[in-house]
């Protein structure tokens, strides 16, 4: 009897998922599990877990993939525990598991925990696909390891390359009799809020978005701050993995075909293939996306302001923009990435703040949070990643002019400013001669 364990992660659907659908086809029966997120940096450094929001769209999400998975005489369940590995060896024992299956995953962290169960448990079958990204290694023109220290040269490499079609719905076996020391998936009434995630949400969305007109005036909507189809708000169906990346294209090259292609609609792909690069650039970095002097070993002259950084993350700055952009970020989980690289580019160049905090509390409170892109766009920001003119300094004012001239943005959001930054500490100035 073969028996699969199938490990969700950011890959929640079940088409065009090829780890998930090679497993199926090995194995008699299966167990699907999800794990949450691994990385330590922010349970370790910033001790914070993810925000309502973040747990409202997860909640929300999985719902969707039990339900799928129930269609097919199949359920979800979780592994909550923190100590994941030792988790997961009990259950390998228990249900005397031969096959484990996941997409490969762009966190350090989580390629840990795949070494690690490979370490333990060599005598098992492993499965493992990327899909998450639009490429697999085998069709890229280079190795992982020569991936080019900044976007252009990568895009021009790859971007005449046609991604491999997505492929069909996975038809899983059914689940063992009997599953012990694993909790089923239940939907958490804490977290009811109406939020559209999960594989048929994001099909729905793909279909909305490429019926309107949004795509062919992309390139010159897509820095707004806020508005209807100003961008694709792709980005959070993609981090969970309810839609592939290569799904996205398929939809993409559809509309091209039957309302043309221009500008905008190349610039679609060309935001994809900066997703792209970034996933293979943590492939390639592993540990150093987290590292303060980043990639390229440069180190910032930045440090960590706890008051400065309070502010910064409750909307209290002397800057109104900044304010109204974190204002929105704690309270909805997104926001545009013209507001990310303004609330990034203060946080480093005015407040001087080290990066890694900012991205810490960026991964607790966003929605689409994917470790590969969020560590490396503030890497970029902050000097020490892809950037090859070192780092972006946004001027906030002018910033504020061509984006929110109005201040409705602003208004919208409460973006207050507050005048001072710091607050003085009189009791420990030195004494004025008398
Ligand atoms: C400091 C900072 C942190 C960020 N953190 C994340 C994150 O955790 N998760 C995340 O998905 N995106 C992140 N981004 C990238 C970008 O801001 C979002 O992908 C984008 O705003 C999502 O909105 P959208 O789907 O409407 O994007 P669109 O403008 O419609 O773009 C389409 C897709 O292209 C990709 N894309 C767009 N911009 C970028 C970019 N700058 N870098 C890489 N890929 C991009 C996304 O997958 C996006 O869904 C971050 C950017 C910055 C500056």
């Amino acid at each position: 009897m073969k028996v699969g364990l199938y490990l969700f992660e950011n890959d929640c659907r079940l088409s065009d998922n090829p780890a998930l659908t090679t497993l199926a086809s090995q194995v008699d029966t299966l167990i699907c599990i999800y794990i949450p997120n691994t990385n330590l940096w922010t349970a370790r450094k910033a001790q914070c877990s993810p925000s309502f929001a973040v747990e409202c769209y997860r909640n929300q999400t999985l719902n969707v993939l039990h339900q799928s998975l129930v269609s097919q005489q199949q359920k979800l369940y979780m592994l909550h525990d923190t100590a994941q590995l030792r988790a997961l060896a009990e259950i390998i024992h228990a249900q005397q598991v031969t096959h484990i299956g996941r997409a490969v995953h762009p966190g350090f962290d989580e390629q840990k925990l795949w070494g690690k169960l490979q370490d333990i448990f060599p005598h098992i079958h492993y499965v493992s696909a990327h899909s998450s990204t639009l490429f697999e290694p085998e069709s890229l023109p280079i190795e992982v390891s020569e991936l080019p220290p900044s976007f252009t040269p990568f895009r021009k490499m790859v971007e005449d390359i046609e991604p491999r079609l997505p492929i069909a719905t996975a038809q899983l076996p059914p689940r063992p009799k009997q599953v012990s020391g694993l909790t089923e998936f239940k939907v958490s009434s804490s977290y009811s809020i109406k939020v559209a995630g999960g594989e048929a949400q994001a099909q729905q969305q793909l279909k909305q978005y490429f019926e309107t007109d949004a795509a062919l005036t992309y390139k010159e909507t897509r820095n707004a701050l806020f508005g209807k189809h100003f961008s694709t708000r792709f980005s959070p169906i993609l981090a969970s993995g309810a839609v592939s990346p290569k799904q996205i294209k398929q939809a993409l090259d559809q509309f091209e075909q039957q309302r043309g292609a221009n500008e905008s609609t190349y610039w679609i792909w060309f935001e994809l293939l900066w997703r792209e690069y970034f996933h293979w650039y943590a492939l390639k970095h592993q540990h150093t996306l987290f590292c303060f002097s980043g990639v390229n070993a440069k180190t910032p002259k930045t440090s960590f302001y706890p008051e400065r950084f309070l502010k910064w993350c409750q909307g209290r700055t002397p800057s109104a923009l900044v304010n109204a952009i974190m204002h929105e970020l704690t309270k909805t989980g997104w926001i545009s990435n013209r507001a990310r690289q303004i609330a990034a580019s203060y946080f480093v160049n005015e407040l001087q703040l080290d990066w890694r905090y900012g991205a810490a509390f960026f991964e607790q409170h966003l929605i689409d949070y994917d470790v590969a892109v969020n560590w490396g766009n503030w890497q970029y920001i902050a000097g020490v990643g892809a950037d090859p003119r070192g780092g972006r300094h946004f001027n906030i004012t002018k910033q504020q002019s061509l984006f929110d001239p109005d201040g409705e943005y602003i208004k919208l959001w409460q973006g207050e400013a507050t005048p001072q930054l710091d607050s003085h500490d009189h009791v420990g100035w030195p004494l004025e001669d008398k």
